[in-house]
């Protein structure tokens, strides 16, 4: 592995290894030399996260666009019309535009189809290592690598030219990056998420989503495999849902 590059990507959740792929590929007919691009993550294992399970219309185009359709076809994702919106006993449909659709699919999946395909380019390196602080040139202030560690192992340095943080909504660099900013991310609201099995949508092919008078919204999507995700807002912290007593009293 090398320990200099032409970019750093940080994290390799849904951004980094779509970027890895484009910066790879969509450049090298403008280069002499292709890009050396390290995609840094700190775990390459499948994440288990009940986050981007449904990929709204235009992030399927940029997908295309980006030559990463095949990544959706792998993994059986559902193709979703639009939403049924249901308030009491009414209910409306909201289709997407004509010739457009949404993909829902398991978020862990995903991220590996999209790791895979960051790797298939020779000129991409995956490593598995933590970054632990970027470093910045003493006199210009500007990022120019950054130390991270491998598990069980010592500190170690990678520079570039250009380093692009993807690291994720609770990034532990965007404030050295952006300075303190005027709008502090804060929590608004939890989801908890269910899987269902076996599950009949009274309109097939569309996203649920229940509008609630105190609570939610419910949203319900078909996931592959004749599973369908259930994502129940809450305005305050959830109890552990896993433990026994809580979901018997959650389903009575
Ligand atoms: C509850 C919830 C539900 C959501 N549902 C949807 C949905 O249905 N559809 C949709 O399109 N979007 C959804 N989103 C938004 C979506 O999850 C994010 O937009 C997307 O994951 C952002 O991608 P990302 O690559 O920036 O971050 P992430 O996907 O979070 O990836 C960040 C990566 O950086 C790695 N990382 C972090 N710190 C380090 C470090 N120090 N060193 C090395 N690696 C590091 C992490 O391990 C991770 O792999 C949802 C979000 C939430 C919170």
């Amino acid at each position: 592995m090398l320990s200099s590059y032409d970019i750093l990507i940080v994290g390799a959740g849904v951004a980094g290894p779509a970027l890895a792929h484009a910066l790879a590929t969509k450049t090298c007919d403008n280069r002499r030399a292709p890009l050396r691009i390290a995609l840094l993550e700190r775990s390459l294992s499948k994440p288990d996260r009940i986050v981007a399970e449904l990929l709204q219309p235009g992030g399927v185009t940029a997908l295309k666009q980006l030559g990463l359709e095949s990544c959706l076809e792998d993994l059986g994702s559902v193709s979703l019309l639009g939403y049924h919106v249901l308030r009491g006993e009414q209910g409306i449909c909201a289709s997407f535009p004509e010739g457009h659709d949404a993909r829902a699919f398991e978020h862990g999946a995903f991220v590996m189809a999209l790791r895979d395909r960051a790797r298939q380019a020779p000129n991409v390196d995956v490593i598995e290592i933590t970054v632990l602080g970027l470093i910045e040139n003493e006199d210009t202030h500007r990022v120019i690598g950054v130390r991270a560690s491998k598990a069980g192992g010592q500190p170690e340095s990678y520079f570039a030219d250009l380093v692009i943080v993807a690291d994720g909504s609770t990034s532990k660099f965007r404030t050295a990056v952006l300075g303190s900013m005027l709008y502090e991310p804060s929590h608004r609201g939890y989801l908890a998420g269910l899987i269902l099995k076996d599950l009949k949508l009274a309109v097939p092919q569309y996203a649920t989503m229940i509008v609630l008078k105190r609570a939610g919204p419910v949203v319900l999507f078909e996931l592959p495999n004749n599973e369908h995700r259930m994502l129940v807002e809450l305005k305050e912290s959830p109890p552990d849902l896993k433990d026994p007593e809580i979901s018997v009293t959650a389903g009575t």
